[in-house]
């Protein structure tokens, strides 16, 4: 490993980071933080401090850090051959056999699995399949997305459109004309605190089939949604939405794409989101679980119904006209084929219902009465707190006053690592499935100094 006393100055004057504030970093009054090392559910910087990671990095590191298994399959695969490319018909031993463990856990009417790099290219190629699809189809018309306000599908063009919030719009000219967006699944944010959860659904659904009547349903070609809201504010959706909103998505004969970069293979206790809520989707997006982030992977799990018009497409089209040079890169594929079988042999996935269940409880009793604590929720290894001025008329703290930043550095300052989500006083919890019962009290317990020190 490089050791370099610079390394500070080199990093504010060369390195560009994501989702930071660019000037304060440059300027030295934005912290950086140099990670060195990590072993199951903590990291470890360069001054030494050992952190717990109840993010899993960005929610993705699921069955924790330096696991010699997903290691050594990446050595390997790299001394046997690091890269061969995927297009006309090539393939490695580890892409194809990844190709087959992903469809084998994934919902029976999934077909095929096109592999890249990053969630935000997976929803890339989903949005051009959809394209695609309906040309096919002989409907050039219907080509418009619906995904919801704080949805979270990535950081490009047409992905950071359909992410639904602000920050990631704002001086950037997006959304781009063809993605519109609909009512968040929110409930704690329902305008109305009479609504019962259902009633909430009910309203959900009007608003969906209002902006469909608004556009017109033969303009509308995919609805797009997280299984449980993720960036937007970690929301588990309210008992019916699925149901009631792919009632409305058949009726209209639009396709629905469950982006499951976060919620795929075990954070809300069931290998998918999909299965989780009765989801039966046209095109699944995942990456994160796939290789928990050993190596960079994605993939678009594409349907029977909508690979049969693919095929048809090629038939009459020639070869499709979508290829990244890094899709199904020999690493990623092998470490997506260790990660895969060790979230079995370790019963992650079961781990992260039943830690998780604990775990939500836990936060419940430590913070759940606390003056400024609006709401504890969660599914799985997926919780958050949101914290809020006053919880009878949940009125937000003024974002001036960085409360949700604020209580992410006092918890940093107990040596655990929390998010604090882009949109209001929310604090996301994520940790690595491998959690314990007992690293989940310390969370819970450690959170709870931590609001004390910043809100009494
Ligand atoms: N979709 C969801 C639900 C995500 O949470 C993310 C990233 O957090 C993405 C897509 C984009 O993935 P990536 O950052 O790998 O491009």
């Amino acid at each position: 490993m490089l050791k370099n006393d610079q390394l500070d100055r080199w990093d504010r004057e060369n390195f560009f980071h994501p989702s930071t504030h660019l000037a304060q970093f440059a300027r030295g009054e934005a912290p950086s933080r140099v990670i060195q090392t990590g072993k199951d559910c903590h990291i470890t910087d360069r001054d030494g401090n050992e952190l717990l990671d109840a993010f899993a990095g960005l929610y993705c590191v699921n069955v924790g850090y330096g696991r010699p298994e997903i290691a050594e399959a990446i050595a390997e695969q790299a001394k046997e051959l690091a890269y061969y490319h995927a297009y006309v018909g090539h393939g490695t031993e580890a892409s194809i056999t990844l190709a087959k463990m992903v469809l084998d856990r994934a919902p029976d009417h999934m077909s095929k699995v096109y592999f890249g790099l990053s969630g935000s290219d997976a929803n890339e190629t989903n949005i051009k399949l959809v394209w695609y699809y309906n040309n096919i189809l002989g409907r050039p018309e219907k080509k418009k997305i619906i995904s919801r306000w704080r949805g979270y599908h990535g950081s490009g063009l047409m992905t950071g459109s359909l992410t639904g919030l602000h920050l990631f719009h704002k001086k950037f000219d997006l959304p781009l004309e063809q993605v519109i967006h609909t009512e968040a699944p929110y409930y704690y944010r329902r305008e109305n605190t009479d609504m019962t959860e259902e009633d909430f659904v009910g309203h959900c659904v009007y608003e969906l089939e209002q902006l469909i009547e608004r556009e017109g349903a033969d303009t509308i070609a995919a609805f797009i949604g997280e299984p449980a809201l993720g960036t937007g504010g970690l929301v588990p959706p309210p008992a019916g939405y699925w149901e009631a909103i792919q009632k409305v998505l058949e009726k209209h004969d639009i396709l629905l794409i469950a982006d499951e970069v976060v919620t795929g293979f075990g954070r809300l206790g069931s290998m998918f989101g999909s299965d989780h809520y009765g989801i039966k989707p046209d095109l699944i997006t995942i990456a994160k679980g796939l290789t928990s982030a050993y190596a960079p992977l994605s993939g678009s799990i594409v349907s029977d119904k909508m690979w049969k018009v693919l095929e048809q497409g090629t038939d009459e089209n020639g070869p499709i006209g979508h290829g990244w040079t890094y899709s199904a890169h020999p690493i990623g594929a092998a470490a997506g084929i260790a990660n895969l079988k060790l979230i079995d042999d370790l019963n992650l996935v079961q781990n992260a219902g039943t830690v998780g269940a604990h775990f939500k409880a836990a936060l419940k009793a430590e913070v759940g009465d606390h003056a400024h604590v609006g709401e504890v929720r969660g599914e799985g290894l997926l919780c958050a707190v949101e914290f809020v001025k006053d919880p009878e008329t949940r009125t937000f703290f003024d974002p001036s006053e960085g409360i949700g930043a604020k209580l992410a550095g006092a918890l940093l300052s107990e040596g655990v690592i929390a998010r604090a989500m882009p949109q209001g006083d929310i604090l996301g919890f994520a940790p690595p499935f491998c959690l314990t019962e007992a690293q989940a009290d310390e969370i819970a317990t450690k959170l709870g100094r931590a609001v004390r020190s910043v809100l009494g």
